[in-house]
């Protein structure tokens, strides 16, 4: 297994859920990793853990905050001095928000979801692909949401950054493909990570595992997606496998999205 064989891939919000598991996966098919997250515990703890794993991987880590223009700069600036260059950028970091209706939600949570989920999104695109142009290749993966292609009741934000990631992810293709890089995004539905136990309990704080059966009910597969399972879509998009694919935002979410 080595689908990302020597392949330098920078992986946001690697410290836990979803981007760990992508880290973890990208060091299972030989990746050279730069991790970031602005939680620098967190981060060294899931950096260890790979390495127990897959001992050979290279690992730089990079505290960043992605909704700040000039820690994007500096970590992309370190993952190049570190290893040269860039392949491949899983753009995941992104926070839910509040739970609240549309005209009552707290003006500065909005900003900052905004701010996390659109412009850091957008920041490090801005400074990962020129890299990628001067060497003709480059795979990215965007991470939206279903939320991103449908509304959910009182997460105004959250959808509508969601939606614009779709939307970049469209113009990344569009502009850029025709230098080797192929920009897509995907749409996860619910899967077990941090971030989803914590809108469970933000719904039904007396018994948040109540909150999680009901949302599984719906499911056609009727249960919840794993990490792992996210993990290996976003290491076949960021392979030369994934060669002919570029601007799609791709559901994962046990094929629930068909039934909206
Ligand atoms: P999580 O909360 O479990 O993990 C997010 C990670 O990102 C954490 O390590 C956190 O420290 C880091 N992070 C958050 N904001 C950051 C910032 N400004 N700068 C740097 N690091 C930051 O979340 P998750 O469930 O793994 O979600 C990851 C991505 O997947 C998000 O964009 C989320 O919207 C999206 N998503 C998740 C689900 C799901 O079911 N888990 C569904 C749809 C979309």
């Amino acid at each position: 297994m080595g689908r990302l064989k020597d392949r330098v891939i920078v992986i946001t919000g690697a410290a836990m859920g979803l981007g760990y598991a992508a880290a973890l996966e990208s060091a299972k098919n030989g990746a050279i990793l730069s991790l970031v997250d602005y939680n620098g515990e967190s981060l060294e703890k899931a950096k260890s853990d790979i390495l127990q794993q897959y001992p050979d991987t290279r690992i730089l880590t990079v505290v960043a905050d992605v909704s700040d223009e000039v820690a994007v700069k500096k970590y992309v600036d370190e993952t190049v001095r570190e290893f040269g260059t860039i392949h491949g950028f899983y753009n995941n970091a992104g926070i839910e928000g509040r739970q609240a209706s549309m005209v009552e939600y707290d003006l500065d949570v909005f900003k900052k979801v905004v701010d996390i989920n659109l412009m850091g999104v957008y920041y490090g695109m801005r400074y990962i692909i020129p890299i990628m142009q001067q060497q003709s290749y480059g795979r990215i993966v965007n991470v939206a949401s279903v939320g991103g292609i449908r509304g959910v009741m009182n997460q105004t934000p959250y959808v509508a950054t969601k939606h614009a990631v779709s939307g970049i992810t469209k113009n990344a293709a569009l502009e850029y493909g025709r230098f080797g890089i192929q920009t897509n995004a995907i749409a996860p539905g619910a899967i077990l990570t941090p971030m989803v136990a914590e809108a469970f309990r933000q719904v039904n704080p007396s018994d948040p595992k109540a909150a999680e059966a009901e949302y599984a009910a719906a499911n056609p597969t009727k249960r919840l997606g794993l990490p792992e399972e996210v993990g290996k879509l976003v290491v076949f998009l960021l392979s030369e496998d994934c060669s002919y694919v570029n601007g799609q935002t791709i559901a994962i979410d046990g094929g629930q999205s068909n039934s909206y």
